[in-house]
C-alpha cells in the first residue's frame, strides 16, 4: 500500500527561543545562538522568542538582563514574545505538584525530585532518541543517568548492589525555585518551541529533559546543537581568552553589521566561498542543516577584516555620526564645524578597521598640542631640518589659500630651495604635526589640521 500524504495538514508553525541567564554579558556564543535562532524564524517565517532565564535569583542581575535586550537590540535581533521565567513560578509549581501526585516524583526535605528510574522505566524503549538538525539522530542509553564517583572514574552502584544507582533530577529546589531543565521543559512545552537552538553544551541535558517531557505525557521538540566557538588556539572560548561581550566589541567600534556578520560564519557559510554578506541576504540563504557539527575557530582578525568592510562602504554622514560619542567620550569635536569633521573622516575612512582607529589616529587634530615620542623625535626632528621647517612656516603662513594645491606648492618650492628629496622632510613634517609616523598624505593631514595650527606646529618643533 502507498504512504498517504495528508496534504491537507497545516504546516508546523515554526517557533524558537534564545533563553539566556542573566548572570552575565551577552557574549559573542550567546549571541551567535541568539543570531541562528532568529535566522532560523526569520528564514521560515516563524516567530523568534525571548525568554529570560532568571530562575536563579542571587546570579542574576538587572544590569545583566537590560545588556543583554539592549546588545541584542544594537545587533539588530528584535524579537517577537517576550518572557521572564521569575514571573512563572505558580505555572512550575504546577506541573511539580501534578507529577508529585502522580508519583512521578517525590519529595525530598524542601525539593521536589524526578524519579528518573521510574520514568525511565515508563517508556516504551529502553533508549532515548533525539532529532537534531544538525547531528542527525543522538541516541543515549541509560547510562546516561548512572550516577558517578567525585572523580567520574566509576559508576556507584546501589547499596544491595542490584544495579546502578541513579541520579535525581531535582525539579524544585529547597528554596522554591524550578531547575533550569524543569522550566526549561514546561516552558519549551507551552511556548510550542518547535525547535530548541542552543549551544553543543547543551547535549547533555537533553535525555534529561527527554525524561521530563516524558513523565509529564509531552512530545518533545526538535532539537540543534550548535557547535563551540573555540579560541585562536582551539580551546574553549572564554572569557579568560580575550574580550568576549558584545558590549566590549561595540566600546572598541566593531560595526553590529560586521559582527552579525562574523557571528553567522561561526558554524555556517552562504556557499560560494562568499564571506561578507548582510542579514537580509543570509536570511534567505539560511539552512539549520547546513550548519557544522565541527567546532568554529573565532579569528579576531575576521571579524575586523569583515568590519572594515562595512565601514569602507558607510556613507561619510553615517560614519560621522557613529563616530561623535566616540569623540565626545574623549572631550573632542565638542564645538566642530560638521563639513570640516566629514572631511576628516573621509580622510581616514579607507584604512579604518574598527570606529576606536580614528581616535587613535585623528586625536592631533583635537588636541591643542601634540608631542611625538622622545624616540621618534630624536630619529626624525634633527636640527638639520630647522631651516626646512623655518622656510616651510613662514611659506605656509602667506598663503592665502589653505588647500591641497597650496600647501605641496610651498613643500615643494622649500625642498627645491635646499636641494634636498621631498622625502628628507616629509617624514619629520608628519611627526611635528601629527606625532604620528604613519597616516594620510601630508598635505590633506596640513589642509584638515588647518593653517594655524600646522604653521605653530611647526614653529614649536624643536622647542
Ligand atoms: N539558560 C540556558 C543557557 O543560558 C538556556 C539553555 C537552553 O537554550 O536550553 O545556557
Amino acid at each position: 500500500m502507498e504512504p498517504t500524504i495528508d496534504n491537507n495538514a497545516a504546516p508546523a508553525k515554526i517557533r524558537v527561543r534564545f533563553a539566556p541567564s542573566p548572570t552575565g554579558f551577552l557574549h559573542i556564543g550567546g549571541a551567535r545562538t541568539a543570531l541562528f535562532n532568529w535566522m532560523y524564524a526569520r528564514s521560515q517565517g516563524g516567530t523568534f522568542i525571548l525568554r529570560i532565564e532568571d530562575t536563579d535569583a542571587e546570579r542574576s542581575k538587572q544590569e545583566y538582563l537590560e545588556e543583554i535586550m539592549r546588545a541584542m537590540t544594537w545587533l539588530n535581533l528584535s524579537w517577537d514574545e517576550f518572557y521572564k521565567q521569575s514571573e512563572r513560578f505558580d505555572i512550575y509549581r504546577k506541573y511539580a505538584d501534578q507529577l508529585l501526585a502522580e508519583g512521578k516524583a517525590r519529595k525530598e526535605g524542601e525539593a521536589i525530585v524526578l524519579d528518573t528510574e521510574k520514568c525511565w522505566n515508563n517508556l516504551s524503549h529502553k533508549e532515548i532518541k533525539i532529532f537534531d538538525l544538525i547531528r542527525g539522530e543522538i541516541v543515549f542509553d541509560q547510562s546516561f543517568l548512572y550516577r558517578r564517583s567525585e572523580d567520574h572514574k566509576s559508576i556507584l552502584m546501589k547499596p544491595d548492589n542490584s544495579g546502578p544507582l541513579l541520579r535525581e533530577e531535582v525539579l524544585i529546589k529547597g528554596d522554591g525555585t524550578p531547575s533550569y531543565s524543569f522550566a526549561c521543559v514546561i516552558d519549551d512545552h507551552l511556548m510550542e518551541i518547535s525547535h530548541v537552538i542552543r549551544g553543543e553544551d547543551h547535549i547533555s541535558n537533553t535525555p534529561k529533559q527527554y525524561l521530563i517531557y516524558k513523565a509529564l505525557g509531552w512530545k518533545e521538540p526538535k532539537f540543534a546543537h550548535l557547535p563551540l566557538i573555540m579560541d585562536e588556539e582551539g580551546g574553549r572560548m572564554s572569557k579568560r581568552t580575550g574580550a568576549t561581550a558584545v558590549s566590549d566589541y561595540q566600546k572598541e567600534g566593531f560595526l553590529p553589521e560586521g559582527i552579525v556578520n562574523y557571528l553567522m560564519l561561526l558554524g555556517w557559510s552562504p556557499g560560494n566561498n562568499q564571506e561578507k554578506v548582510s542579514l537580509d541576504a543570509a536570511v534567505k540563504k539560511f539552512s539549520i542543516k547546513k550548519v557544522n557539527k565541527a567546532g568554529a575557530a573565532f579569528s579576531i582578525e575576521k571579524l575586523t577584516w569583515l568590519n572594515a568592510q562595512y565601514i569602507k562602504e558607510m556613507p561619510v554622514g553615517k560614519l560621522t555620526d557613529l563616530l561623535l560619542p566616540f569623540l565626545k567620550e574623549k572631550g573632542y569635536g565638542e564645538n566642530a564645524d560638521r563639513k570640516w569633521l566629514e572631511e576628516v573622516v573621509k580622510l581616514y575612512q579607507p584604512r579604518m578597521t574598527i570606529l576606536l582607529d580614528f581616535m587613535d589616529w585623528a586625536d592631533y587634530l583635537f588636541e591643542p598640542n601634540i608631542k611625538a615620542a622622545d624616540e621618534d623625535r630624536a630619529k626624525y626632528l634633527t636640527s638639520d631640518k630647522k631651516e626646512g621647517f623655518r622656510l616651510l612656516a613662514e611659506g605656509l603662513a602667506s598663503t592665502s589659500s589653505f588647500d591641497h594645491k597650496a600647501t605641496e606648492d610651498v613643500f615643494r618650492g622649500v625642498v627645491a630651495k635646499l636641494g634636498i628629496p621631498a622625502g628628507d622632510l616629509v617624514h619629520p613634517v608628519r611627526i611635528a604635526l601629527t606625532g604620528k609616523t604613519v597616516g594620510p598624505g601630508l598635505f590633506e593631514t596640513m589642509t584638515v589640521l588647518g593653517k594655524d595650527k600646522t604653521v605653530r606646529r611647526l614653529q614649536q618643533a624643536f622647542s
